[in-house]
């Protein structure tokens, strides 16, 4: 983790210090990891998800499902992302950041499970797992 939540970086500098590349790539220059690479896709346990960037709580274990699709996914999320339309790569897609540092977090679908039918499609590189 890049802060305790209390010390942001700012500049783009300080990011760069902040974060391991693999982390800048994703969070910084909204990369996407290799599907399947993620260490946190088959975590099962009980707990957070916090943002990597900032350390913000994002995502409950309650809500992670196996989608199938390679990439950590919930069907809900806790109010610290934001929403933002995405039509990069030919798509048009629902980006979703860290409502806290702006981190990249990954992208949100209409083809998840009950009971919200959402899919919250997250790179793993991009969160912190804190079990309890
Ligand atoms: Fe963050």
């Amino acid at each position: 983790m890049a802060t305790d939540g209390t010390e942001i970086p700012q500049t783009d500098e300080e990011w760069r210090e902040a974060l391991t590349d693999e982390e800048y790539e994703i969070l910084r220059e909204r990369g996407t990891e290799p599907k399947f690479s993620g260490e946190l896709l088959d975590q099962k346990a009980d707990g957070a998800y916090a943002c990597a960037g900032c350390g913000t709580e994002l995502f409950d274990s309650e809500t992670k499902f196996d989608s199938g699709s390679g990439w950590p996914s919930f069907y809900d999320a806790e109010g610290a992302v934001e929403l933002r339309a995405d039509d990069r790569h030919g798509m048009t897609r629902t980006e979703v950041v860290c409502a806290s540092c702006e981190g990249h977090l990954g992208h949100v679908f209409e083809d998840g499970p009950e009971p919200t039918g959402q899919r919250f499609c997250i790179n793993s590189v991009a969160l912190e797992f804190e079990e309890g």
